[in-house]
């Protein structure tokens, strides 16, 4: 099969792809034709995500580090000031933390908390002046979605979502086909992320209050999210269905939910999400062709082939990428990848789903404006 590189298949995509640097924990970015200063990043919340994926990939980022952290687990406090050389300063604990608005070291906040502390704090780090990002999903509902979004509107900080697959190359491609039409129109979207539960059963995750739901509040965004850059649109209406095999595992969550789209274009889209089945795919069938990545939203490696060949992109930390891009949209003006809106556009959808369910798999309309949530 052809390999279709990165640089290959298109020279603007390329562009991103520029070499890592050794990344040195140092406030001082350097190259790039110009020295700034590296943004600071708190970490809110150090539980798996934070210890595994963020607070490595900020060791190698190269516009923004790891300045702080916020914890409501103090013997975490003196492994993390020792490992990522954090200075006492710069931690705080959940009731301390406003005072960091009187810290100019910080000038991000990253809520990686349990769903339903997103919006208390990204609401404080807002009001204490601080740019935010928030991990998926955004809120419990739309109302504190709206609550986030007016708080950074209101300070004038920026917002964007922890959402790493719009800084991966793989699924920047799937974005690239869809604008300039390479396999023609896209007809038909399978996208599916999902994987089996089988841990403690009192995780947050399955906890309706900490949680706000299952499978489609967690994995159920990635295969939203799929359908709508595969097709390049808003849906206008969702049907959804929900299956349960495990009820005394998911006491309070859904399990298994299904869901098809309808696209202004005519795409249709049937996505599956789950937290019993393994399953990480994205399909699109088009009039001259297909791609399609397999898996399509776990950390590296994802991989993706098409009609015309295998797709083979440079890969590296996704959550570099992404803290990247947020510190140049901050830095540089340069386009936020995932704002607040589209957060904000998922859980309107992740509503829509959980009614048509309650009301027997009847089609939801929605009205969004052409392009609402996009990012940059
Ligand atoms: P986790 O369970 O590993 O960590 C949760 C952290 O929150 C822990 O440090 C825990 O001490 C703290 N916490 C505070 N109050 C708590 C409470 N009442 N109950 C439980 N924990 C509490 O979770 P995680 O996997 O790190 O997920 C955190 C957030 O990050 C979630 O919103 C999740 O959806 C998101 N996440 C995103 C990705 C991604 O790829 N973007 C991946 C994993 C998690």
């Amino acid at each position: 099969m052809t390999k279709i590189t990165r640089r290959g298949f298109n020279k603007k995509l390329a562009k991103g792809a520029g070499g890592a640097a050794l990344a040195l924990h140092m406030p001082l970015a350097c190259g790039m034709g110009q020295d700034h200063k590296k943004l600071g990043i708190a970490l809110v919340g150090l539980g798996g995500y934070s210890t595994y994926q963020l607070a490595p990939a900020l060791e190698q980022t190269q516009h923004c580090y790891l300045a702080g952290i916020v914890t409501g687990t103090p013997a975490k406090e003196r492994s993390w000031a020792n490992k990522y050389r954090i200075p006492e300063s710069n931690i705080y604990n959940y009731q301390s933390f406003d005072a960091i608005k009187d810290n100019a070291e910080i000038d991000v906040v990253y809520v990686v908390l349990p769903n339903s502390m997103h919006a208390e704090f990204a609401i404080r780090a807002a009001e204490a002046g601080k740019h935010v990002i928030c991990e998926k999903p955004m809120g419990m509902n739309v109302a504190e979605c709206d609550a986030i979004i007016k708080a950074c509107s209101d300070n004038g900080v920026k917002l964007g979502m922890g959402y790493r697959l719009h800084s991966e190359p793989y699924t920047k491609a799937v974005k690239e086909f869809v604008r300039e039409k390479t396999f023609g129109e896209v007809l038909y979207v399978a996208s599916e992320a999902a994987y089996r539960s089988m841990g403690n059963p009192n995780q947050w995750r399955l906890n309706k209050n900490l949680s706000g739901g299952g499978a489609l509040v967690n994995m159920g965004v990635y295969a939203i999210q799929a359908a709508i850059y595969a097709t390049g649109e808003n849906p206008v209406s969702v049907a959804a269905q929900e299956f349960s095999t495990r009820p005394e595992y998911f006491k309070e969550t859904d399990e298994t939910i299904t869901a098809q789209f309808e696209f202004p274009g005519g795409a249709i889209a049937n996505m599956m999400t789950s937290h019993n089945i393994r399953a990480n795919r994205l399909h699109a069938e088009c009039t001259k062709g297909w791609f399609e990545l397999d898996p399509a939203s776990t950390y590296i490696p994802l991989a993706g082939r098409t009609s015309r060949g295998e797709l083979n992109f440079r890969q590296e930390s996704q959550q570099k990428l992404q803290m990247d891009d947020f510190a140049k949209h901050v830095l540089f003006d340069e386009p936020n990848l995932a704002p607040g809106e589209m957060g904000k556009r998922d859980m309107l959808i992740v509503e829509a789903i959980y009614t048509s369910i309650a009301e027997d798999g009847k089609k939801q309309t929605l009205n969004f404006e052409p392009n609402f949530g996009f990012g940059g």
